[in-house]
């Protein structure tokens, strides 16, 4: 009777978790092993994971690399590049997506990350911040295509394979969001002021 119960609250327990991954695994997709990983993805995933020893962190130890693929089939990577002064460090994401532009690559249609401690691995994926994001959504845009998003530990026992829509639902693009959130008058009016204050 008692093994019964607790086989039925550890089953409860089960079926909650479940309910979360499930729950999760909506919201961002795919968390995926790297066998099942696309042969592209596993490129793009390794070339981050090169890039990422390149990274520089004299203050945190914490090192990422990012690899971008342009519909052309070319990867180009960027490791963080952490300075004294915080506020002027870049991101492995940015580095990448910045790179890839030199270069004449912006037609992007795939991000890899994957990131490390000074003396330990990750255990979760490391997701972009808020201005990787931003960057991301807008290249995306540029692109005219949903960016997929592959986040891995750093040993790969966890991989995200997700989208930056997904990732990143509302960015800011300027007046056009109002306009797509309805405030058309809102905008109408601003531009109005905006004509008067110019005359
Ligand atoms: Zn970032």
């Amino acid at each position: 009777m008692r093994i019964a119960k607790v086989l039925s609250s550890k089953e409860a327990g089960f079926q909650k978790r479940k309910g979360v991954i499930t729950l999760l695994e909506k919201i961002l997709r795919k968390i995926r092993s790297w066998q099942r990983l696309p042969k592209e993805f596993q490129e793009l995933l390794s070339a981050a994971e090169k890039a990422m020893e390149n990274g520089y962190a004299p203050r945190s130890g914490f090192l990422v690399g990012a690899a971008v693929l342009d519909e052309s089939g070319e990867i180009i990577t960027g490791s963080n590049y952490e300075m004294m002064a915080s506020t002027v460090s870049v991101c492995a994401e940015r580095a990448a997506v910045v790179n890839a532009n030199s270069r004449g690559y912006w037609r992007l249609r795939a991000i890899a990350t994957i990131a490390r401690g000074r003396d330990s691995p990750t255990r979760k994926v490391t997701l972009p911040c808020g201005s990787c994001l931003q960057m991301l959504a807008e290249a995306a845009q540029r692109a005219s295509y949903d960016l997929e998003v592959i986040l891995s530990t750093t040993h790969r026992d966890a991989i995200l394979v997700t989208r930056i829509s997904k990732l990143l639902p509302s960015p800011f693009l300027g007046t056009r969001n109002l306009l797509e959130s309805g405030a058309r008058e809102e905008v109408q009016e601003v531009e109005t002021v905006l004509a008067e204050t110019n005359q």
